[in-house]
């Protein structure tokens, strides 16, 4: 049986798409007031989402080169965020899934130091 998401508590993330309980979206600004934002500027994402977006880009190139829904959606560094964040349970808050964002950096360093 399909599932319909018109529950009024149920709102959709621009990003992923998923239908998600009202508390976990949160409004994200593609561009701030102060560069001509405006209203229409803010887009409803899920927490995953939102998190995710400014753990891989920093604010200047959110707004420089993600200021369109379509840049976001369609961003090669989020394209494995968004496939593993549809699959999880809606009403999940998930702490941020960061993959390969410091390939070089994998667990703590160990120095073995020789024995003189
Ligand atoms: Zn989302
Ligand atoms: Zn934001």
């Amino acid at each position: 049986m399909p599932r319909v998401p018109v529950v009024c508590d149920e709102l959709q993330c621009d990003l992923c798409e998923r239908f998600v309980p009202r508390k976990l979206i949160t409004l994200h600004h593609l561009k701030p007031k102060s560069r001509g934002g405006t209203a229409e500027h803010r887009v409803p994402l899920c927490k995953p989402c939102h998190k995710q977006i400014h753990v891989t880009f920093d604010n200047r190139t959110l707004e420089n080169e993600l200021s369109q829904l379509e840049q976001l959606r369609s961003h090669p560094q989020l394209e494995r965020f968004l496939k593993w964040v549809r699959k999880l349970a809606p009403d999940k808050n998930v702490a941020t899934h960061i993959s390969g964002a410091h390939p070089g950096h994998r667990g703590p360093r160990v120095r073995i130091r020789s024995r003189r």
